[in-house]
């Protein structure tokens, strides 16, 4: 099947009890453990774009790599969406070329301004068949070239979704219930640490997403900054030279729990990067001698492989969905 927008992946998850992930791709091996891990396991998935990305590896690159792995896996519903979207005409630049879903995030401008580009982003994406993320509320944390301090994030007012969907038309909204970017999402003095002396962080503020559902009914909702920052992956890169402390995430059963309610889409990306680092820093440590990039990408490539399949049976419940 051709590239598909989420919107029917939404309906069907939304009815299902489980979440569609959203996984970050800059590179073919990326794209490559992903969707292998999709394929395998007959899951809809989701490959997302940064506007970071976009630069990195450009937009031709992405896309066509994109497509190649829906030729590779015909059989599993696939959308291409643009992550954190910031200007109408990057939206509208992704819209033309080729992707099946975009996000705009005015999350940091006042309620009117982030309804009126929201809105005018939608516009554009309906007329071409593009469905359209918003957010409310801001995340703490660092993605790119998104970067909150922890502190000056704040919860989405349940309050303000009904109005915020009504005027703008998006087709699923992002929300902050306590989800946070990158590979340290938490200050340790918001945790408390278990007997390993890992940072167990605060629990996700499920009274808010429920008042949203509740408001909100039948519609899908996002959870960015959820990865979990498996503690296998940060223990490999800080035993085989590199220097991670206090790294946590979200804890997996917590996003299993949002994923049996209105959470249809849950992105993650910080977990993708330590697989491959922790697998690539290993790998140099046990072959110093070897310089051929394809020796320490395999073992990367596998590891986002694993991670992924094990995101999709145990965090999301997408397998057999396709
Ligand atoms: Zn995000």
């Amino acid at each position: 099947m051709p590239l598909v927008s989420t919107k029917e992946m939404f309906a069907k998850a939304y009815n299902g009890g489980y979440a569609v992930g959203a996984f970050n791709v800059n590179n073919m091996e990326i794209v490559q453990g992903i969707t292998e891990a999709a394929g395998e396991l007959k899951s809809p998935v989701i490959l997302q774009v940064s506007k970071g990305a976009r630069a990195y590896a450009n937009h031709t690159y992405l896309v066509k790599l994109v497509e190649a792995a829906v030729i590779e896996n015909p059989e599993i519903p696939i959308a291409l969406h643009l992550d954190h979207g910031d200007t109408f005409e990057l939206c509208k630049s992704c819209i033309d070329g080729g992707f099946t879903s975009v996000m705009i995030d005015a999350s940091s401008k006042p309620f009117d301004e982030n309804i009126a580009l929201t809105r005018k982003v939608v516009e554009y994406a309906h007329d071409h068949g593009v469905v359209v993320e918003a957010e409310l509320g801001t995340l703490a944390g660092v993605e790119d070239e998104v970067s909150v301090e922890h502190g000056h994030e704040s919860y989405t007012r349940p309050e303000e979704v009904e109005e915020f969907v009504s005027r703008t038309g998006c087709d699923s909204l992002a929300i902050a219930i306590g989800t946070s970017h990158g590979a340290y999402k938490f200050k340790a003095s918001q945790c408390t640490r278990n007997a390993d002396g890992i940072l167990v962080p605060p629990p996700l503020r499920f009274d808010v997403l429920k008042e949203c559902i509740k408001r909100l009914p039948g519609f899908p909702i996002v959870l960015h900054g959820s990865s979990s920052v498996p503690q296998e992956f940060v223990k490999m890169v800080n035993q085989y030279g590199g220097n991670m402390p206090d790294a946590i995430g979200i804890p997996e059963d917590q996003l299993r729990e949002a994923a049996k309610l209105a959470v249809c889409k849950i992105n993650i990306d910080s977990d993708i990067r330590l697989a491959m680092t922790g697998n690539i820093r290993k790998y140099f440590a046990e072959h110093p001698d070897h310089f051929d990039p394809r020796q320490y990408l395999k073992p990367a490539r596998q590891a986002v492989k694993d991670m992924v399949a094990h995101k999709i049976v145990h965090v999301l419940g997408s397998d057999g969905k396709a």
